[in-house]
C-alpha cells in the first residue's frame, strides 16, 4: 500500500512551497488508494511554535488536503531512544565528547589545508564512557559509496568522503532532523517521499541511516524548488508567501491547488484540473525537473477558470466573507443568480464581491470614461421611449424586456450598444457589467426604473 506524508517543521507559516509538497504527496497517495499522513516535525524546541502548527493545519484544511493520521515528533522521544539503543548495541553509533573549541580548531586547520571541514573520528574508538561530561551522539559512517534512485533526478551517487560521522543526537538530548525523519518514515511505513530538491544531500545521509538499520529506503522524488520570476528562490520579495494570504486575497483553494500542482508536474497540455481529476490522473512519472517559476498572473487566470467552474451556490459561500454584510441579505435567493452573472467576469472572490455590490446599492456616481462616451444628448429621447416600454413590461419575462429594447432600436435606428451601454451605466455605474436582461430581472422593475430615470437626468453627461 502506498503511504506518503507531509512533514512540516512548525517554525513558520505554511507557505506555498510547503503546500505544493503536501499536494504532491496527497494526490499521489489518493491516486493509488493509499494513505497520506501528516507529521509535525517539532523537535527543535527553540524554533517550533504552536501557532505555526495551528496555521499549517488551517491552511491544509482550507485546501481540503485531509490527512489519514497525524503525529507530533515531540511526543515520540521514546521511539527515537529505542532506535538509538539499537545503533549502540550494534556498535554503529558512539558518544563524542569533543569540546566546541576542539572542533573549531579542527575546522580551522582543515580549511587552511584546503579540505572541507569534517569531523575526524577522534572519539570513534573510545573504550570508556566519561561520566558527567556533555556529549553528542554520532554515527559511524560506513566507508561505502551512497547510491539511490530518484524519480526526478535519476541515479544519484555520493562518495562517503563527502560526509563524516554526523551527529544524530545533540548534547541536550534532542535528536537531529535526519535521524527522526528516517525513524518515523520507517515506523509509519512510508513508501514514497516527494519533497524539494534542497533535501538531496539530506537524503544521502538518510540512505546511510536506512542501511545502518538494515531497512530499505522509500522511493524518492525530489522536485525543483519554486522560483520567482527573476529565477531566484521564491521569497518575501516576490509577494505573498503564506497560503492563508492567498485565501484572504480571494483565491479559491481548488485554484491554488490546481496552480501549484502544475509547478513541477504536467499532464499533456491540460491546465485546469478538478480535485477528482487529480485523484485520477496524478502520477510521479510526470514530475519534471524544469524550473518551477511562480507566475501570479497565471494564478489569477486559473482562479478565474475555477470561479467559472464552480456551482453558483458553492461560490456564494466562498464569496460571503468578501461581501458587505450590511448590504446583502444572505437569505434572499436572488444572490445566487447575482453571483451567476458575475462568474464569467471575476478573477478573484474580492472582484466577484465588489462587482456585484451594485445589486444592493444603486451607483453613487458613474464611471467617467464610459459616461462621457455613452451618455450623449442623442440617446436621451430613445431612453425615455425605452423607459415607457419597460414600465409596461413584465420583469420576470426576458422576452418582454428584449421586446422593449428591440422596439426602441427599430424606432430610432440605433444599434444595441447605443442603448444598452447607457442603461448598463445607469444600473451599475460601470460600462463593463453583466448582461442587461439578467441584471434587469434580478434588480426588479421598481429599482431598475428608478435607476434608469436617474441616468436619463444625467444626460448630457459632463465631466466632474
Ligand atoms: N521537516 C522537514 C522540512 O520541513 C521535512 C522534510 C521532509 O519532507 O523530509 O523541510
Ligand atoms: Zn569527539
Amino acid at each position: 500500500m502506498v503511504r506518503t506524508r507531509f512533514a512540516p517543521s512548525p517554525t513558520g507559516h505554511l507557505h506555498i512551497g510547503g503546500l505544493r509538497t503536501a499536494i504532491f504527496n496527497y494526490f499521489f497517495a489518493k491516486a493509488n488508494i493509499g494513505e497520506f499522513l501528516l507529521r509535525i516535525e517539532d523537535t527543535d524546541r527553540e524554533r517550533s511554535r504552536k501557532e505555526y502548527t495551528k496555521a499549517i493545519l488551517e491552511g491544509l484544511k482550507w485546501c481540503s488536503i485531509d490527512w489519514d493520521d497525524i503525529c507530533y515528533q515531540s511526543k515520540r522521544q521514546d521511539i527515537y531512544e529505542k532506535y538509538l539503543k539499537e545503533l549502540f548495541d550494534k556498535g554503529l553509533a558512539y558518544r563524542c565528547y569533543c569540546s566546541k573549541e576542539r572542533l573549531e580548531k579542527l575546522k580551522q586547520e582543515q580549511i587552511e589545508k584546503g579540505e572541507n571541514p569534517h569531523y575526524d573520528g577522534h572519539c570513534r574508538n573510545l573504550k570508556e564512557e566519561i561520566k558527567d561530561k556533555d556529549f553528542v551522539v554520532r554515527i559511524k559512517l560506513p566507508s561505502e559509496d551512497i547510491d539511490f534512485k530518484d524519480v526526478v533526478h535519476g541515479d544519484m551517487h555520493f562518495s562517503y568522503k563527502e560526509f563524516d560521522d554526523f551527529i544524530i543526537r545533540r548534547s541536550d538530548g534532542s535528536f537531529m532532523y535526519n535521524f527522526t525523519n528516517v525513524i518515523d518514515d520507517i515506523e509509519c511505513g512510508i513508501t514514497h517521499v516527494i519533497r524539494g530538491d534542497d533535501h538531496l544531500t539530506n537524503t544521502a545521509k538518510q540512505v546511510v541511516l536506512y542501511r545502518l538499520f538494515s531497512k530499505s529506503a522509500p522511493v524518492y522524488a525530489h522536485v525543483p524548488m519554486i522560483l520567482g520570476e527573476d529565477k531566484t528562490r521564491l521569497s518575501k520579495r516576490h509577494g505573498a508567501q503564506s497560503v492563508l494570504e492567498y485565501r484572504d486575497m480571494g483565491i479559491l483553494p481548488d485554484a491554488l491547488v490546481n496552480y501549484l500542482i502544475r509547478l513541477g508536474w504536467s499532464y499533456g497540455d491540460k491546465e485546469i484540473f478538478t480535485k477528482d481529476e487529480l485523484i485520477e490522473l496524478f502520477n510521479i512519472e510526470n514530475l519534471n525537473n524544469s524550473a518551477a517559476v511562480f507566475n501570479p498572473e497565471k494564478l489569477l487566470w486559473v482562479n478565474a477558470e475555477h470561479i467559472k467552474l464552480m456551482s453558483p451556490k458553492k461560490l456564494l459561500e466562498y464569496a460571503k466573507p468578501f461581501m458587505d454584510r450590511r448590504c446583502f441579505d444572505y437569505e434572499n435567493n436572488y444572490l445566487i443568480r447575482a453571483v451567476e452573472t458575475m462568474q464569467p467576469r471575476a478573477a478573484t472572490l474580492k472582484e466577484l464581491a465588489s462587482g456585484m455590490l451594485f445589486y444592493c446599492v444603486s451607483p453613487k456616481e458613474y464611471e467617467q470614461k464610459g459616461a462621457k462616451k455613452y451618455l450623449k444628448e442623442s440617446v436621451k429621447e430613445p431612453l425615455v421611449f425605452l423607459l415607457e416600454r419597460l414600465k409596461e413590461a413584465d420583469f420576470n419575462s426576458e422576452d418582454e424586456l428584449k421586446k422593449a429594447f428591440e422596439e426602441t432600436m427599430e424606432k430610432f435606428e440605433l444599434k444595441m450598444v447605443k442603448i444598452a451601454q447607457p442603461v448598463r451605466i445607469g444600473l451599475t455605474g460601470r460600462s463593463a457589467a453583466p448582461g442587461i436582461y439578467e441584471m434587469l430581472m434580478i434588480l426588479g422593475k421598481d429599482e431598475s426604473i428608478s435607476r434608469i430615470e436617474r441616468v436619463i437626468d444625467a444626460i448630457p453627461f459632463r465631466l466632474s
